[in-house]
């Protein structure tokens, strides 16, 4: 089934999982059993990010270095056929323009199309490992708006059905899309960057996951501001439970977040208490998500960045 056909039917908020592909040398098995433990909460998708191919410095017999490009982790797709062939759950790999000429976006579309996946998250990805700004790969798409709008015209697998005769679907994959309620990195502003996020829902997105956050009001008057620009798809609040005292530091380096002051103090009083630490950020995510299902968000997109302990909790306090 679409997201947006869940998103439709669902009558409550529901928890939705994203997952990060593993690593080269990671079994299927070894994914399927890092994911269990979200199974009894019965998701109802899972996301599975997509990841460039980085550089990779190699040493030479003669002591100088060679620059190689390298790919660290499993496909998204073929971590969603894995997840496919076990549970019984829809999967959304995510789709970035980084790294991908138009036509390898399509052979990705149609490997997708191949395995029955009707659903994805279209993103313009980040810039390589050492590189200050993104820039777009030649051939490839500079915006993610405009990679909607080429999955929009996706031809392959329905040119093929068309010239048969057979049905086809100018909309076979639902879309989502991100957006930032503390605002992109890159944007000027917080309206710029709404009249941005709008192109990709006028190119044909169906709804919206957002960046983390940890104040629930910076995500209503983002709504409200999403609202008041004509958006009008539902709007996922994306949350991530804080696990450990240098996260203070490295997210909102990573994501061009705040974080409150009152959860930093919380944190330093728990001092070299890593149990304690963990427990402040399980207790500030189920306050939030919590927060979130009373004023109506259609579902929780939970970041699980290869952790399941506090994100179980989290699920188990609220759902
Ligand atoms: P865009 O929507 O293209 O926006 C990028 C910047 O360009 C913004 O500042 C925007 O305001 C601006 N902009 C957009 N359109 C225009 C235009 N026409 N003219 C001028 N400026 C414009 N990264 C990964 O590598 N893999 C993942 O799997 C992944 N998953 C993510 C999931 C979610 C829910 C989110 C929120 C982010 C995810 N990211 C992922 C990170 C994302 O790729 C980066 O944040 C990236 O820097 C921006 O991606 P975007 O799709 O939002 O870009």
């Amino acid at each position: 089934m679409k997201v947006s056909e869940i998103l439709t039917q669902s009558t409550k908020a529901f928890p939705s999982i994203e997952i990060v592909p593993p690593l080269r040398g990671i079994t299927k098995n070894e994914l399927l059993e890092s994911i269990a433990p979200f199974m009894e909460f019965k998701p109802k998708y899972i996301n599975v990010t997509s990841h460039r191919d980085e550089f990779e410095f190699r040493e030479e017999p003669d002591g100088s270095f060679s620059r190689h490009m390298v790919r660290n982790r499993i496909s998204e797709t073929t971590v969603c056929a894995a997840i496919m062939s076990e549970y019984d759950v829809e999967v959304v790999p995510h789709l970035i323009c980084g790294g991908n000429t138009v036509e390898e976006i399509q052979s990705r579309l149609d490997n997708m199309a191949f395995l029955g996946i009707n659903n994805l998250v279209a993103l313009r990805g980040d810039s390589m490992t050492g590189e200050k700004r993104f820039s777009p790969t030649p051939g490839g798409y500079r915006y993610a708006s405009e990679l909607v709008e080429g999955i929009r015209s996706y031809q392959g697998s329905s040119s093929y059905r068309r010239s048969r005769g057979l049905e086809t679907d100018d909309r076979f994959f639902c879309i989502g899309v991100g957006a930032y309620p503390e605002k992109h990195f890159e944007a000027p502003n917080i309206e710029t960057d709404i009249a941005n996020l709008k192109k990709k829902i006028d190119a044909g997105a169906d709804y919206i996951i957002t960046q983390m956050f940890f104040d629930n009001q910076v995500y209503y008057d983002f709504v409200d501001k999403c609202r008041a620009a004509g958006i009008t798809v539902p709007i996922i609040p994306g949350l991530k439970p804080i696990s450990t005292s240098r996260q203070i530091s490295v997210l909102p380096e990573a994501f061009s977040l705040d974080i409150p002051l009152e959860l930093t103090r919380e944190i330093a009083k728990a001092g070299d208490s890593k149990d304690k630490v963990y427990q402040i950020g399980t207790e500030w995510c189920t306050a939030q998500c919590k927060d979130l299902i009373a004023h109506g968000a259609p579902a929780v997109h939970f970041y699980t960045m290869g952790k399941s302990g506090n994100i179980v909790n989290i699920l188990r306090e609220c759902f």
